[in-house]
């Protein structure tokens, strides 16, 4: 276990967090997700703006440059001597007596960062059971917020159902998944929730929407509703964890005779591609 911790690395024993961590008391910070290929982060430029932009958002300033930082994740992946991961990283307001108020600017931010082992599943990913549950969150779910109550109480919900996902939505409508985004395949047009206050921008959603217009799958970036996507010829779901990964039941209603739609596995071939093209093979 090696750390970044406020930019030194060092051994996560030797981490110290205060109890009085915003992060910790209010979940008061944000975080980022990236995935190692062959020791190469995947779309770190995307995830990294992402976590500069979230952190703008809720006015906590990165004590980095994203050139920086993103040097430091990469020694950090080589003294691990990882090849198929994650790497975890957030940032939280720091340290200082309870206080809903953000404390005086003299309170430094606190980062973390770690890696974690995960290995390549390879682009085929059978299809998995989702349950439909309310989106019970907040209305800026484009930051990526380290308070993931919503995301987790739907999260339990799923696994207590024996389901990999849970498809949140507001009042009929699709958002996202608990963690992850959604999208449907209709007449061959791949749609999905614009990236608006409501979801996660994803980048693997972005990545998947790239790839669709370099390979002519129409796209439109609209809200559906439950009945939209329980006729859809197909469902998917994406993230920096399951990648392309098709979803074949929801509350127990079979999507495509509970098979891989051919979209869908075309979209894993283009991701494996993009995977090889940015990290190697
Ligand atoms: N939406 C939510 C709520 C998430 O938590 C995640 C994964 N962190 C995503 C979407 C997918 O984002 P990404 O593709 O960047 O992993």
């Amino acid at each position: 276990g090696n750390l970044i911790f406020n930019g030194e690395l060092i051994t996560r024993s030797a981490v110290k967090i205060d109890v009085e961590d915003r992060g910790y008391q209010f979940g008061d910070g944000v975080y980022e997700v990236i995935r190692i290929y062959n020791g190469q982060l995947f779309a770190s430029e995307m995830h990294l703006k992402r976590l500069f932009e979230s952190a703008k958002f809720i006015r906590i300033k990165v004590p980095f440059t994203l050139e920086e930082l993103k040097a430091k994740l990469e020694a950090l992946i080589v003294k691990d001597g990882l090849t198929f991961g994650i790497v975890y990283m957030q940032l939280t307001r720091g340290a200082s007596s309870r206080n809903h108020a953000f404390p005086t600017e003299e309170v430094e931010p606190v980062f973390i960062a770690y890696t974690k082992e995960m290995p390549y599943a390879g682009e085929v990913k059978p299809g998995v059971k989702a349950l439909l549950t309310d989106d019970m969150r907040w209305l800026r779910c484009n930051i990526k917020s380290l308070n993931l109550l919503g995301n987790i109480l739907a999260k339990q919900e799923a696994v207590e159902a024996g389901c990999a996902e849970a498809v949140l939505h507001r009042d009929g409508i699709v958002t996202e998944g608990s963690s992850s985004n959604v999208s449907i395949i209709v007449d061959g047009t791949l749609k999905t929730h614009p990236a608006n206050n409501l979801i996660l921008n994803g980048i693997t959603r972005r990545v998947m929407l790239q790839l669709c217009q370099a390979n002519g799958i129409p796209v439109v970036e609209e809200a559906f509703s439950i009945a939209d996507m329980l006729a859809a010829d197909e469902v998917l779901y994406t993230s920096t964890g399951v990648e392309v990964t098709p979803i074949v039941s929801i509350d127990g209603k079979i999507i495509n005779d509970g098979q891989t739609g051919p979209i869908t596995r075309q979209l894993q071939v283009y991701f494996r591609e993009e995977i090889e093209r940015q990290c190697g093979r």
